[in-house]
């Protein structure tokens, strides 16, 4: 049974609608894009689009793994649409998006993972929209060509992210398919690629982890040199996914938040309302001025 409690009351959110919201909505149907808001029924979804930010999922719909908190699809996915780099950097343009985050499915069907059409991807917004600085959240690589990620890399987007989604302990309940340490491998060897790319990592918390779990992750990612975190409440998105354990309350987003500058890292957000998506191009900005 996968009865969860019930929501507080700090699980607020914005009901979507309005001219913003509808003008993005518009300009990702008709370039025909899939956005992870809509797919992971995402929480912030009227805030995000109402101010023009969306993360665009590349890749199809379809994914290759079947993790239990992930509202996506899973099975046989689709070719990849070679014209689908150039309508995401036609979007990011006309959304006039300061800052994009562009995130995909895991193919493990494909022998490089995607990493060629991601890079393509970073390229063709590049040439677009040549002021819009990149991120890029990525599945782990974990079953293709050793390459796959230095083709990545070397298309230099300004963020690479990639989340621990939770405690290497909850990773068979939680992250079937997927390894905790080649997934902070992958961090690290981005950072020793390029020492100048900024990485960034992210977990959901009220799977089932204690805060000791959630303090050594941190220290895990510190060790790995990763410079940017979140932290989330994890939401379930329907009843046959992953139940909530429980719903941590703000005062220990707020420790958490305490904990993770003190370990070192540059930039995190940890809120109940935090998604590895949300609010990054505001973030990124305030970084870089600083
Ligand atoms: Fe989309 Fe991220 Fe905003 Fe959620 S937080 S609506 S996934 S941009
Ligand atoms: Fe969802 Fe990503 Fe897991 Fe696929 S790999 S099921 S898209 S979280």
């Amino acid at each position: 049974d996968n009865a969860q409690p019930n929501k507080p009351s700090w699980i607020r959110v914005k009901a979507p609608g309005g001219k913003g919201y509808n003008d993005t909505h518009k300009i990702l149907r008709d370039n025909k894009l899939s956005t992870v808001c809509e797919e992971a029924g995402c929480p912030n979804v009227g805030e995000c689009w109402s101010a023009g930010h969306a993360t665009m999922m590349i890749m199809g719909e379809i994914c290759t793994r079947g993790c239990t908190f992930c509202n996506v699809a899973t099975g046989r996915p689709n070719a990849l649409d070679a014209f689908e780099p150039g309508r995401v950097a036609d979007a990011v343009k006309k959304l006039g998006l300061k800052h994009v985050v562009i995130t995909s499915v895991d193919r493990d069907d494909l022998e490089d993972g995607g990493a060629e059409h991601f890079a393509m991807t970073i390229r063709a917004i590049r040439r677009h929209a040549p002021d819009t600085t990149i991120e890029i959240l990525t599945p782990d690589f974990l079953k293709c060509t050793d390459d796959a990620l230095e083709v990545v890399v070397a298309a230099r987007p300004d963020v690479f992210n990639h989340n621990l989604e939770t405690v290497p302990g909850l990773y068979p309940s939680v992250r079937p398919g997927a390894r905790y340490f080649h997934s902070l491998r992958l961090l690290q060897r981005v950072k020793e690629i390029d020492p100048a790319m900024f990485t960034k990592s992210g977990i959901m918390v009220g799977l089932g982890e204690d805060r000791q779990g959630v303090m050594q992750v941190m220290d895990d990612m510190r060790a790995a040199d990763v410079d940017f975190l979140t932290i989330g409440q994890y939401l379930q998105p329907t009843p046959k996914h992953h139940a909530v354990d429980r719903f941590v309350t703000p005062e220990e987003f707020k420790a958490y938040e305490g904990a993770a500058y003190g370990k070192g890292f540059l930039m995190v957000s940890a809120t109940p309302l935090t998604r590895s998506s949300y609010h990054a191009g505001d973030d990124f900005a305030r970084l870089r001025q600083a």
